[in-house]
């Protein structure tokens, strides 16, 4: 461990903020290029909306309507480059559309795609036509062919308009007299996936004798031009670096962290809240075979219904605005409510109520402030944000998804190699993103039920966990796993003190704060297993 007096010797040095899919990208591209790299995060890898997300690695149909074809277009491009650099993370997903109507949604569309569709126009034509909404055949038709043009050499096949319900699509309601597919891409788990960029950092900074060091539960204060890491888990004394750039990577966070350290900015967050909910319920389980489903629901929102294993379903999301501190955002009933009940519109014989919820979450999007008219219009793409009003230059990251990450980390990169007058020297877009050696196929454990003891002692040797929660929630991910118990969390949190990660006087206030949690953040009562 570090001592308060010591300084790293490399130079130049990045401090990034934030360890979510995006500051771990930003840490992989620049140890690639050659810079040491610290890594900090008030919680845990993967805390923030990198866990709370849909787990898609997709172009984002919805955006054409807006006209964002350059969004579409790079998150295409970055989807192939993550199907063949990570196939053991990102997997092609067929989806279907069920469609109602032949004809219908054009002239909202259009109004979507001027920008008209919250102003007064917009406003009269659903009073006159209250069903304007809803796409039909044809529009999705056209959506598809533009969303395989765009993909360019796409390396999945091709969407398909219009069949009309045959074998295994007699699930749906009667209503629906059609069904469009396509693919896109998902990734079962970004927690570990940012994990295996982190890993790749490490092995990066290896390779090159460069500083690399990620530091979990920790904050960053500013002392003039040091910065001071403390422990918030008062295990280990305070560091002092000196970096030469500052990247604020922490997301939907991103205003409150610029005002923890009194640097002055102009409001740039404007973040919306997106709930889901996990469902063992087998009939939904069943229609989706291994496939999901993009249903449209009644006011125009477009739902994922996604196979998650082999025995459950990931519903969401929801898109509201949200001002409360990120950390807070839990789905509310009222979601989970209008969640089931498109559900049951398009997959009647489902029959899903609150009972079949397994677990529940929500997450903030870092999305820009801005004068929006409603959450779905705020942009989706990603910014760098400047800042060289403190005492150090500080990069804040705003938008992004996990599709673009990658594409993020080599932007912000390159902003930082051209401040430091350093050419780029090698690019990730080749570069295989390794499994870390803790955990081969953490689906698999989950369905399993049993994370064997090498595993869980691999994990707590190379990544990153300091408490309980960060093994149960992000590495393990056994929040998914409904046979979690009180005595399995203590069986756990044992291990966790046996490798010397948590003091052995800290086991039941461990178990504790994570049955809180898991309650809190999750819906999942472990109490009542
Ligand atoms: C509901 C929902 C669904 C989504 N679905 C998809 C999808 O299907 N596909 C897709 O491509 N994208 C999706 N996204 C978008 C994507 O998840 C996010 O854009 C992305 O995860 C943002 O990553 P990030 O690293 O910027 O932020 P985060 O993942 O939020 O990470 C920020 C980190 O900063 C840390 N932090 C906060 N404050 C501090 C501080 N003061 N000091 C140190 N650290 C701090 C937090 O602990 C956290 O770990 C979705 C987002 C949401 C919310």
């Amino acid at each position: 461990m570090r001592t308060d007096s010591e300084q790293i010797a490399d130079r130049p040095v990045v401090l990034v903020v934030g360890a979510g899919i995006n500051g771990a990208s930003v840490a992989r591209e620049l140890t690639l290029n050659g810079i040491s790299v610290i890594v900090v995060d008030a919680n845990d890898i993967a805390f923030g909306a990198t866990s709370r997300s849909s787990r898609l690695i997709h172009g984002g149909l919805r955006y054409l309507e807006r006209g964002d074809f350059a969004l579409v277009r790079e998150s295409l491009r970055e989807r192939a480059i993550l199907l063949k650099t990570a196939p053991q993370f990102v997997r092609p997903l067929r989806l279907r559309i069920p469609v109602r109507r032949r004809f219908g949604g054009l002239v909202w569309s259009v109004l979507t795609f001027l920008g008209w569709d919250r102003a007064c126009l917009g406003r009269f034509w659903l009073h006159c036509f209250p069903n304007a909404r809803e796409r039909g055949l044809w529009l999705i038709r056209l959506g598809l062919w533009m969303y395989d043009r765009l993909a360019n050499s796409p390396p999945l096949p091709p969407g398909e308009g219009g069949r009309r319900p045959g074998e295994g699509q007699s699930m749906f309601d009667s209503r629906y007299q059609f069904s469009c597919e396509y693919f896109d891409a998902q990734i079962l788990s970004p927690e570990r996936f940012t994990l295996a960029l982190l890993d790749d950092a490490r092995q990066l900074a290896q390779e090159r004798s460069l500083t690399f060091n990620v530091h979990t539960h920790t904050l960053a204060e500013f002392h003039d031009h040091d910065v001071r890491l403390i422990d918030r888990l008062g295990r280990n004394a305070p560091i002092t670096v000196r970096p030469d750039v500052i990247i604020n990577a922490t997301g939907a966070w991103g205003d409150a962290t610029l005002a923890d350290w009194r640097i002055s900015s102009p409001r740039l967050f404007g973040g919306t809240k997106g709930s889901h909910f996990v469902t063992a319920n087998r009939e939904l389980r069943a229609t989706l075979d291994d496939g999901g489903l993009y249903a449209e629901a009644s006011d125009g929102r477009m739902v994922f219904v996604l196979p998650l294993g082999d025995e459950q379903t990931l519903i969401g999301t929801t898109d509201e605005p949200f001002d409360a501190r990120p950390e807070t955002a839990v789905a509310e009933p009222r979601e989970i409510d209008y969640l089931i009940d498109l559900v049951n519109e398009v997959v009647p014989s489902a029959r899903l109520t609150r009972e079949d919820v397994v677990m529940s979450y929500s997450g903030v999007r870092p999305l820009p402030f801005g004068r929006a008219d409603s959450p779905s219009s705020i942009p989706r793409g990603h910014w760098i944000e400047e800042n060289s009003r403190g005492p150090l230059p500080i990069l804040t990251l705003i938008g992004g998804k996990l599709t673009t990450c990658r594409a993020l980390g080599e932007e912000v990169a390159d902003r930082v190699l051209s401040r430091l007058r350093l050419p780029r020297v090698a690019s990730s877009r080749e570069r295989p993103i390794p499994e870390p050696r803790g955990l081969v196929d953490v689906t698999r454990s989950v369905r399993e039920g049993d994370l064997g003891l090498d595993v869980i002692r691999d994990i707590l040797r190379h990544e990153w966990v300091r408490t309980l929660s960060d093994l149960v929630e992000r590495r393990g991910l056994l929040i998914f796993d409904s046979r979690l118990d009180p005595p399995r969390l203590r069986e756990l949190a044992t291990l966790l003190a046996d490798a010397g990660v948590i003091p052995f006087d800290q086991i039941d206030a461990e178990v504790a704060a994570t049955v809180t949690r898991l309650r809190q953040s999750y819906g999942i009562d472990v109490r009542g297993s």
